[in-house]
């Protein structure tokens, strides 16, 4: 029977990337989206055209009522999903005396506390189903931390501990728990860094180039696969040696 995959903030990016791989290795994909219906609307359609199988599921995921009426939807049309990718994010570029109590709530509501929502919402039928796959996009900045991106740098941090403490909780019920750390990756994340700044962080990168949403989604696909199932409570940095 074909797996079903739920991939939050999945309409452009590094999470529409992994919609397209699921989907070409067989997944039910469920693209979740917040402001890009449009494109994620278009990205079904493709990965439809071309045989494989998509719905687009509304949610700020941020938001636990949006998070519990999307798990409703993605179970009455997908059924209810193998393997969680928690992909959606927002990154914020701010001297530490400048980021406001706001901020510092946007980010991590976003960022973490939607993790551990989605993980919630979707743990229990793993549990039943003793086998599940959670794959969490953290960052290198929660790794090492990133200057003037302290709240971000937090935020992803935090979904470190988050996986590696949920994959021991799990481990015995055939759930693996993993991040993901992507170094720099060509999205519109980083679309806003000039010219300059993207040549300086090139530099810092033994692979001499910035990173493809590719990269970050064939090792998101390994990470769901049978042949993954003894890696677990680990963060696997895609990074190109950063
Ligand atoms: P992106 O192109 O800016 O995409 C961000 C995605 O997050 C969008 O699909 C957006 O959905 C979604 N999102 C934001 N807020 C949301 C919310 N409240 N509810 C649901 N979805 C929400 O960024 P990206 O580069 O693909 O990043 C994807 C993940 O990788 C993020 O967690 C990011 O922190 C992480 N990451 C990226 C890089 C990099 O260099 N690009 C490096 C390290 C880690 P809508 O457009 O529908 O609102």
């Amino acid at each position: 029977m074909k797996k079903t995959v739920v991939i939050t903030g999945a309409g452009r990016g590094i999470g529409a990337a992994c919609a397209k791989l699921f989907a070409k290795n067989d997944y039910n994909v469920a693209i979740n989206y917040f402001k890009s219906k449009h494109k994620a609307k278009q990205l079904s359609d493709t990965i439809n055209k071309s045989g494989g199988c998509s719905e687009i599921f509304y949610a700020d995921v941020s938001n636990p009522s949006n998070v519990k009426q999307m798990h409703q939807e993605i179970k009455n049309k997908l059924g209810n999903p193998q393997v969680l990718i928690n992909n959606a994010g927002i990154a914020q570029q701010k001297l530490f005396t400048d980021i406001t109590i706001n901020d510092w709530d946007n980010m991590l509501n976003i960022n973490t506390k939607s993790t551990f929502l989605c993980c919630k919402e979707f743990l229990p039928h793993m549990i039943n189903k003793k086998s599940g796959r959670i794959i969490n996009i953290s960052s290198i900045w929660g790794v090492v931390g990133g200057s003037c991106e302290v709240h971000y740098s937090a935020s992803k941090a935090a979904i470190i501990g988050l996986s590696k403490a949920l994959a021991k909780e799990v481990a015995l019920s055939g759930i693996t728990v993993n991040c993901i750390a992507p170094g720099v990756i060509a999205t519109d994340m980083t679309s806003i860094h000039d010219k300059q700044t993207m040549d300086i962080l090139k530099q810092e990168i033994a692979c001499g180039k910035i990173g493809n949403v590719q990269d970050v989604a064939n090792t998101a696909l390994f990470l769901a696969s049978d042949e993954a199932s003894y890696i677990t409570g680990q963060v696997i940095n895609v990074d190109g040696g950063f």
